[in-house]
């Protein structure tokens, strides 16, 4: 079932947005050679809960950390770990959320470290404009097959996998609503996309094929099936009469 929510609800969905955007962002800023995922993840915890959120992750399913730290190859839900130390030419995914008010944030964003490979730093680039089309299509009146579409073409254009095994969500109370927003489909598919829906739109794009293995033994961590490397970008969107407004922004 689909939550439609209200602009005063919309409003306040701004303020778990506003500290899941700081904690990605300035989580963002640590990533350096030689930092573990678990000193990142304690950084961003504490963030969230200096700027009165709780980190919408930790126990989630379970889950251990406050950020998914995914590396390289994984694609999503990296565990963090003080054993998984950067280094010079990684790239790393990091993914937060916060829950404000009763309202839960989403968004992600793969960093380099240091220098990387040209074709990854494209990847980088190509997934963040397939996140920005997908958005720009969150628009009323659109299906939900048009984010889809506005994605997959983007990434394919560029000779680059879509993953399909996991996808974006609607997103609001929970952090996991009705409806799934795959990042792959066709123009005018799908339901209806309607004012006071709200998503979170978030292509994980392969360097190679979109396939994906595992999670294996931590239970969580995906990563691709030929071992290229994997970006992943995210924002909490609503639709609105004026068209989609980014609610994890700053
Ligand atoms: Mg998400």
């Amino acid at each position: 079932m689909i939550h439609l929510k209200t602009s005063a609800q919309i409003e306040a969905m701004k303020e778990a947005g506003r500290v899941s955007a700081k904690a990605l962002r300035k989580t963002g800023e640590l990533v350096r050679p030689g930092i573990s995922t678990l000193e990142l993840d304690r950084f961003a915890e504490n963030l969230i809960r200096m700027e009165g959120g709780i980190p919408a992750f930790l126990g989630y399913n379970g889950f251990r950390g406050s950020i998914c730290s995914s590396l390289n190859d994984q694609i999503v839900h990296g565990v963090p770990s003080q054993a998984v130390i950067l280094r010079e030419g990684d790239i790393i995914s990091i993914d937060t959320g916060a829950i404000v008010g009763g309202w839960v944030g989403d968004n992600a964003a793969t960093f380099a470290v240091g220098q990387i490979a040209p074709e990854t730093q494209r990847l980088l680039e190509i997934t963040e404009k397939c996140m920005w089309s997908g958005v720009e299509a969150a628009c009323n009146g659109n299906k939900l097959g048009d984010i889809g579409y506005a994605v997959q073409a983007v990434a394919e254009g560029a000779g680059f996998g879509v993953v399909r095994e996991y996808v974006g969500h609607g997103i609001g109370r929970v952090m996991h609503e009705d409806p799934n927003v795959p990042n792959f489909g066709h123009r005018g598919q799908g339901i209806k996309l309607k004012v006071g829906m709200v998503l979170a739109i978030e292509p994980m794009i392969n360097l190679g094929t979109g396939q994906t293995r595992g999670p294996y033994e931590d239970g969580w961590t995906v990563y691709t099936a030929d071992g290229t490397p994997s970006a992943h970008f995210e924002k909490t969107v609503a639709i609105t009469k004026d068209g989609p407004v980014v609610l994890t922004a700053e």
